[in-house]
């Protein structure tokens, strides 16, 4: 935005702006290559229109009476020269595809664009707009822009009054729920949030990542996913943290688990008991849920997935089902808000239990908690009692679906030794990810499959993707995030 801003607004020169902004603070390799990407990609759709002028003030509708309501839309905003045709034009960083745009997003922002009346960005975030006079507007448009591809999409074309009606069919609703939403949901989301450090549902957990580093000055955000992709390389982790867009994330064994999970996930959701032979997917209906498998890896998929009855959690004494739930831990000591989304937790009696599954091809052999990491983060959640109840009887099932059986391992975290090697796990993947300020590429081998390989300057030169027959039956364990 800033780049885009020197252009629009002060007139420079493309490279200059890119010069500016990028020269101005560190910023890393990666994103730089991307932030350079997207101001060209952008600019090249702006230069096919040049009849519509940059405004920099926001539109912003206010309603005052016993508080403020003021609704407005991020995006960059033009206008036609004698100010009648508004263009709002929203920022995808990624594929437009990946994700649509709710029907209450465009609404918004068509009703903001229709009837928004001019402000500067207060100076201070919890102070109202200062808003001018309203501007006859008769037609608006709302587009979404591309940033990869360099696509515009256009969202709503019409007139102000056809906003409006717009806004009261698929808007109006969400922003009232918005308005009276009362309920905290942790997320990964939480880092944005002002709130955080005030927030009941953020539970204060120092030292859960078993760090001996000094405190740390800013709040950062991890999950166990991310300490693996840091294990991978750190420019890696870096730029999926800063959400730039992928090629390629999923792996054919990812795949696979991503499939085998939202089916179980979805059972689970609607089960009375245990799930049994019968509720396992049949050869046609299994085609709904595979995340794009070939015919082997689908064959794969359902073979695992017959083997889940014989080691279902859902048995007579399980309840407070949790499936698939966010948690967010604030480690004060490493200024972490840790992520973490189990399979499942549930109550067996008055006791929590942590359930991962897990999908790979062959046994797991060697230390299970260091090739299952999140094993170690359910083990030292539990043993420190951070979901409330006893810690005693407690416990971490760790399912292993393979497509020739099933393994259920159970860990304890009571036990201080089991505890010490989780805490042990933790600290060896922690410690350099929390150490970290530049987050250098390490180019090699996993540059070949690394989804964010094409925003990486050093990434090594890579041959073609594998096949998916070949890392169909690669070793690696299958690690959904
Ligand atoms: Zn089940």
């Amino acid at each position: 935005m800033d780049v885009l801003d020197a252009v629009e607004f002060d007139r420079r020169p493309v490279g200059e702006a890119l010069n500016l902004v990028l020269t101005r603070q560190l910023i890393h390799e990666g994103l730089a290559a991307f932030i350079k990407h997207a101001a060209h990609r952008y600019l090249s759709i702006r230069e096919a229109e040049p009849s519509m002028l940059p405004v920099a003030r926001w539109w912003v509708v206010q309603h005052i009476d016993q508080g403020v309501r003021e609704l407005w839309a991020w995006g960059r905003r033009y206008r036609s020269a004698d100010g009648a045709m508004r263009e709002l034009r929203l920022i995808r960083i990624a594929n437009m595809l990946e994700r649509r745009r709710s029907e209450a997003e465009v609404a918004v922002a068509a009703y903001t664009a229709a009837y928004g009346r001019p402000a500067s960005w207060p100076d201070e975030w919890d102070k109202k707009f200062s808003v001018r006079a309203r501007e006859e507007v008769s037609r608006v448009v709302v587009a979404e822009i591309d940033l990869t591809e360099g696509l515009r999409n256009v969202l709503f074309d019409g007139s102000v009054e056809d906003a409006a009606a717009l806004y009261e069919k698929d808007g109006r609703r969400a922003a009232i729920q918005v308005l009276n939403g009362q309920k905290r949901r942790p997320s990964s989301d939480c880092l944005k949030c002002r709130l955080v450090l005030a927030c009941e549902e953020v539970a204060r957990a120092p030292g859960l990542l078993g760090l001996r580093a000094p405190r740390r000055a800013t709040l950062r955000q991890v999950s166990i996913s991310d300490l693996r992709y840091y294990a991978n390389c750190p420019a890696q982790h870096h730029l999926q943290t800063l959400h730039l867009p992928k090629a390629n994330e999923y792996s054919t064994p990812a795949r696979i688990g991503q499939a085998v999970h939202r089916y179980l996930e979805t059972l689970h959701a609607i089960a009375n008991g245990p799930c049994q032979p019968s509720d396992m997917p049949a050869e046609t209906s299994w085609h709904d849920w595979q995340w794009g498998l070939d015919a082997d890896a689908a064959e794969v998929g359902l073979r695992m997935l017959a083997h889940h009855p014989s080691v279902c959690p859902l048995q007579e004494h399980a309840s407070d089902l949790k499936i698939e739930e966010t948690f967010v831990f604030h480690d004060t000591a490493a200024q972490a808000l840790v992520i973490a989304k189990p399979d499942l937790v549930y109550r067996d009696d008055d006791v929590w239990v942590w359930r991962e599954t897990k999908t790979t091809r062959r046994r797991p052999s060697g230390d299970v908690v260091a090739e299952f990491p999140q094993v170690a983060l359910a083990t030292v959640v539990l043993g420190r009692g951070l979901l409330g109840g006893p810690v005693e009887g407690s416990r971490v099932e760790l399912e292993i679906l393979r497509p020739t059986g099933a393994d259920l391992i159970l860990f304890d975290p009571s036990d201080p030794q089991q505890l010490d090697e989780a805490y042990s796990v933790l600290r060896q993947m922690a410690q350099p990810w929390r150490e970290d300020d530049t987050f250098a590429a390490v180019p090699g081998k996993n540059c070949r499959t690394c989804p964010v390989h094409k925003w990486c300057p050093s990434a090594a030169e890579t041959d073609p993707p594998p096949s998916s027959q070949e890392t169909a039956s690669g070793a690696d364990p299958e690690q959904p995030a």
